[in-house]
């Protein structure tokens, strides 16, 4: 498997303070990549040739950086692809212009509602990110730049998922081509009842289906309401329903990061697989608080990202994601393991990832 795509955290503070952040679940303090560990990454990101994209992101708002724009600039000049998470507020109309002339292959905006309503649980500064975004769009007009690709991030909860609709009909408008939707992650036990895959059965167990439970393969159908309970009740009695090919009552546990060549770097450098395992935080799902004990590989200013992609222990975990050996804790409440990352019932040692929301695709990342 070769290295494809890093995401790039370089900083961890942030303009806003949404009350779904993950912030509020660490301890750690705000952090900002330094100048030379930036460069240290990207010089061996220039040799290592299988790079196809540099992500600016995690967990904080990269613009709040003060050297972003110039990474951003170097990354392209080095020939990655470059993209851009941003909640959007710092995007002016310079912040605009620059990231159009130094080549930003794609831009995502974090935007959870049509409205302009701002609640403190969501992105804020509503009215500020839609203008922000038309002056994009009306750049690139102007400029007849094709890059940015504009994509926003949408986090689906029970009280912004009516949104949607509204939202897909200001492409026009804001410029943006795609909308990525993703869950919410309950950092905040207040926050729990708002999300909308609370009844989701994450793990196939008759994957071929058996006389006991046999599995149900549908032709596309009208989503009515008489389709709707059929195939509600069908998915509670755990049966494997496939509509048109596509897995409706669940699916493999399957890791993008580490199957697909992702890796993630810390403003001070520490290389983990993955987003979720960044950081250590906490979060809440089906009634439990769980923590996460962040994994980290290695260190940039200590090896090279590529030595530490290929080292033997990384190459062990990949290989262990590949078959993912770990316990359905996502779907179990059967002990106390679930609560944290460190070992599970399959005699499997941290970092155990069957509770994993992202390998569960529930949440997703651009
Ligand atoms: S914009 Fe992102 S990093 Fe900033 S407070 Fe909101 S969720 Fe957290
Ligand atoms: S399964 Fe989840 S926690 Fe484990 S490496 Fe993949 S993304 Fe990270
Ligand atoms: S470790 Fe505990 S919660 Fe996880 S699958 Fe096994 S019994 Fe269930």
């Amino acid at each position: 498997m070769t290295l494809r795509k890093i995401y790039l955290e370089i900083t961890t503070e942030c303009n806003l303070d949404c009350g779904m952040c993950i912030r509020h679940a660490w301890s750690e303090p705000a952090r900002r990549m330094a100048r030379g560990t930036f460069q240290r990454i990207l010089d061996d990101l220039r040799t290592v040739g299988t790079i196809e994209t540099l992500h600016f992101g995690g967990f904080g708002e990269p613009l709040a950086h003060p050297e972003c724009l110039e990474f951003l600039r170097q990354a392209a000049q080095a020939g990655l692809g470059t993209e851009l998470l941003s909640n959007g507020v710092l995007l002016d109309e310079a912040t605009a212009a620059a990231l159009i002339d130094l080549g930003l292959d794609r831009l995502i905006v974090s935007v959870d509602q049509a409205s302009l309503h701002d609640d403190p649980d969501f992105h804020g500064q509503a009215a500020t990110v839609h203008a922000n975004l038309r002056e994009v769009y009306r750049q690139r007009l102007v400029r007849r730049a094709s890059r940015p690709e504009v994509v926003i991030e949408f986090v689906a909860t029970r009280k912004n998922i009516h949104e949607l609709p509204a939202l897909k009909r200001l492409g026009l408008q804001l410029g943006f081509s795609r909308i990525l939707v993703t869950h919410l992650v309950p950092y905040a036990p207040e926050l729990a009842n708002d999300v909308l895959y609370d009844d989701w059965t994450t793990t196939r167990r008759h994957a071929e289906g058996s006389p006991w439970n046999p599995a149900i393969d549908l032709p596309r159908m009208d989503p009515r309401v008489e389709v709707q309970t059929v195939l509600d009740r069908l998915r509670a009695s755990g049966s494997d329903v496939l509509c048109g090919g596509a897995q409706l009552s669940g699916t493999r546990m399957y890791c993008r990061f580490t199957n697909e060549g992702r890796a993630a770097v810390t403003p001070d450098g520490w290389i983990s697989p993955c987003l979720p395992l960044l950081h250590s935080h906490a979060y809440y799902f089906r009634g439990a608080r769980r923590e996460i004990l962040a994994y980290r590989l290695g260190n940039v200013l200590q090896s090279r990202l590529s030595e530490v992609w290929e080292s033997d222990t990384y190459r062990s975990f990949r290989a262990r994601l590949r078959d993912f050996p770990f316990s359905p804790c996502i779907d179990c409440g059967g002990c106390d393991l679930r609560s944290a990352n460190l070992e599970d019932c399959h005699g499997n040692e941290f970092p155990t990832c069957g509770s994993c929301l992202w390998a569960a695709g529930l949440v997703q990342c651009p």
